[in-house]
C-alpha cells in the first residue's frame, strides 16, 4: 500500500461496510455489506427510497459520521475506526452540499462562500473575497455577490450552495438530493452547473437523488435498496 501513488487507487473505496443505529434492544442495522469503488472524476448517482439508507452513506462517506464496521477508504486513508481529528481532517476533501440548502441567513451569498474556505485556514481575506466572488460568477451569480438569501431563488440559492461546496477545489463532491426542493429547470441548471464545475476540477461526484430527470448526467448509477447495494455497475446508457 505504502507504494501506492494517488492516482493508482479509487478515490472512494468502500467494502464490506455495515451501520447501525441504536444500542441494545433498539440496535438496528441500516446498511449491508456495503462494496463500492469510485475513481477520480467519476460522476456517481445513488438512487434508491426513502429510508433505504442513501443519507446515512453519504454521511460516512463524509466523514460526518465515524464508519463502525468493514472498510471505507477516501483517498487511501481509512475511517473506520477513525479517531475525531481524522474525521475533521478527512472532512477537508470533501465539498458537502444538502437538500436543503443549508445557507447562513444573516450572510450575504459571497460571505457564505468564503465559510467554504475559513475551513482550511489558509487563504488571507482578501484571496477568501476573490476566489469566492469569482466561484459565485461561475455559477452565474456574479450580479448577486451581497445579497442575502431570503432575496434569492430556490435555485439561486442551491447555487450559491455549490459554489460554497466547490470553492475549495475538493476532490470529493457529496450532495444529498440537491434538487429536490427545485423545479425543474433549477434543478437542471444546478445539476448543469455542477457537473461543470466538477469536470474543471477534476472532482470526483457521489450524489443522492430521486430525482429522474437528471440521470444522464451520471457516468453510473448505484441503486440502494433496504441498506443493500444492488445494481452496482449499471452505466448510463442503460438508463434510457
Ligand atoms: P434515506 O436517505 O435513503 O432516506 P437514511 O439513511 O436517512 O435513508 O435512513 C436509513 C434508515 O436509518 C431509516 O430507517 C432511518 O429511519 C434510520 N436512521 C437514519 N438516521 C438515523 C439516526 N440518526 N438514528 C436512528 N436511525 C436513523
Ligand atoms: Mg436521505
Amino acid at each position: 500500500m505504502k507504494n501506492n501513488k494517488p492516482t493508482d487507487q479509487p478515490v472512494i473505496s468502500v467494502h464490506n461496510l455495515d451501520h447501525y443505529f441504536g444500542e441494545g434492544e433498539l440496535r438496528k442495522q441500516v446498511l449491508f455489506d456495503i462494496n463500492l469503488e469510485i475513481n477520480r472524476g467519476e460522476i456517481v448517482l445513488m438512487t434508491g427510497p426513502s429510508g433505504s439508507g442513501k443519507t446515512t452513506l453519504l454521511t460516512l462517506v463524509s466523514g460526518l459520521r465515524s464508519a463502525q464496521s468493514g472498510s471505507l477508504k477516501i483517498l487511501g486513508k481509512e475511517l473506520c475506526g477513525a479517531s475525531k481529528k481524522e474525521l475533521v481532517q478527512a472532512r477537508r476533501n470533501n465539498g458537502y452540499i444538502f437538500q436543503a440548502h443549508n445557507l447562513h441567513k444573516s450572510l450575504t451569498a459571497i460571505q457564505n462562500v468564503q465559510m467554504g474556505l475559513e475551513v482550511h485556514g489558509k487563504y488571507s481575506r482578501k484571496e477568501m473575497k476573490e476566489r469566492a466572488a469569482k466561484m459565485l460568477e461561475q455559477v452565474g451569480l456574479g450580479d448577486h455577490l451581497h445579497y442575502y438569501p431570503n432575496k434569492l431563488s430556490g435555485g439561486q440559492k442551491q447555487r450559491v450552495a455549490i459554489a460554497r461546496a466547490l470553492v475549495s477545489h475538493p476532490a470529493i463532491v457529496l450532495a444529498d438530493e440537491p434538487t429536490a426542493a427545485l423545479d425543474s429547470k433549477s434543478g437542471r441548471d444546478v445539476v448543469n452547473v455542477m457537473q461543470k464545475l466538477a469536470r474543471e476540477q477534476g472532482s470526483t461526484i457521489l450524489l443522492v437523488t430521486h430525482d429522474d430527470r437528471i440521470l444522464d448526467i451520471a457516468d453510473r448509477i448505484v441503486h440502494l435498496e433496504d441498506g443493500k447495494l444492488v445494481n452496482n455497475s449499471r452505466k448510463k446508457q442503460e438508463v434510457a
